[in-house]
């Protein structure tokens, strides 16, 4: 990728799109382009295409999508398919119709099957059934994988599909219904903290568990692949190391809230029990993430004070 490379973020307001920017910004790259929504409406195939023609992006990353957590995929099942299969079918036809150079699909783990061997491999993809309290998002995030392969053998189009773990850092969600479970928990946690609480219940049985990767890192790591990686075949994107929603409420605590006590609410869902990714394709290729889980989330707590106190606009979900 040359420095002075016309390279599209779409989504550059969300956390992934925004980690990007900043990233590609230090890395020297010149010519980063972004659209705010107001201005187009990434559902809109005659206008992004019409976009596409008038700005020939070379290099696109698409990781604009309508996303949140468990709570929110339940409540919203019909604009998480509808809005991400309409974006990824209008970002992938206009670069493929405009001749862009290549395009990074971000997928998600939640495309693999509920019940796969773990750590999941790339390879598990269709497989078995999805978890439900997921499935709309996650069957629009496959098609997503499906037409990029599908464009790379009819059209030759140089597409690839990388399926983070999840993702946490600035500018994610705060809300603490509709976020995922890491900044939920760092927003409950202020507020009992300045409410003078102590006493917390979390969701599910605390015994689920996950893997957490900062944003930065994710960022970095589909850089590299932009740069350096072309094949149909998937690329997990993680760190590998996995931790219980218990012990991720305590990590969390410890942070922001020492003085706290966790409790859990079994009445509601866990969903998947374990998801962790086997990234071993991407150490292979040469790529390993840098931020402890410890690290980032107290980096990423320090970010959430400082937009709270500054006058610009306060982080997601938060009131003042
Ligand atoms: P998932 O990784 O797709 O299942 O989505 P989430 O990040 O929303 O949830 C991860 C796990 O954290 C699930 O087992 C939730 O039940 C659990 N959890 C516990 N407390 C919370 C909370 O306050 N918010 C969210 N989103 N999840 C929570």
């Amino acid at each position: 990728m040359e420095h002075n490379a016309r390279i599209f973020v779409a989504g550059h307001n969300g956390l992934v799109g925004s980690a990007l920017c900043r990233r590609l910004r230090t890395a020297g790259f010149s010519s980063v382009l972004t659209v705010d929504r107001g201005e187009l409406d990434l559902r809109d195939q005659p206008a992004v295409e019409r976009w596409f023609r008038a700005n020939r992006p070379e290099y696109v990353f698409m990781a604009a999508g309508t996303v949140g957590g468990i709570m929110a995929n339940a409540t919203r099942p019909a604009e998480f398919i509808y809005d991400n299969l309409a974006m990824q079918l209008a970002v992938a036809n206009a670069a493929y119709l405009t001749g862009t150079g290549k395009l990074l699909m971000l997928g998600s783990s939640c495309v693999y099957p509920r019940e796969c061997p773990q750590p999941i491999k790339e390879e598990y993809l269709l497989t078995g059934p999805l978890e439900p309290t997921n499935e709309p998002y996650a069957l629009a995030k496959i098609a997503a994988i499906v037409m990029g392969r599908a464009y790379r053998t009819q059209y030759g189009c140089d597409v690839i599909s990388v399926m983070p773990s999840n993702l946490y850092g600035p500018h994610d969600n705060f809300d603490v219904t509709s976020g995922h479970v890491l900044p939920a928990m760092i927003h409950r946690f202020h507020q009992a903290r300045i409410r003078g609480e102590r006493a917390l219940t979390f969701w599910g049985t605390g015994a689920p568990l996950r893997e957490f990767l900062h944003v930065d890192d994710m960022a970095d790591a589909c850089v590299f692949l932009m740069a350096g990686y072309d094949a149909a075949a998937l690329v997990n994107i993680g760190t590998g190391e996995e931790i219980s929603i218990r012990e991720l409420a305590h990590l969390v605590r410890d942070i922001v809230h020492p003085d706290a006590t966790v409790t859990f609410d079994r009445v509601k869902p866990d969903g998947c029990p374990r998801k962790v990714l086997d990234v071993s394709r991407l150490h292979q290729l040469g790529w390993r993430h840098s931020i402890s889980l410890r690290e980032g989330v107290a980096q990423t707590y320090a970010w959430f004070l400082n937009e709270l106190a500054s006058a610009g606009p306060r982080p997601r979900g938060t009131t003042r």
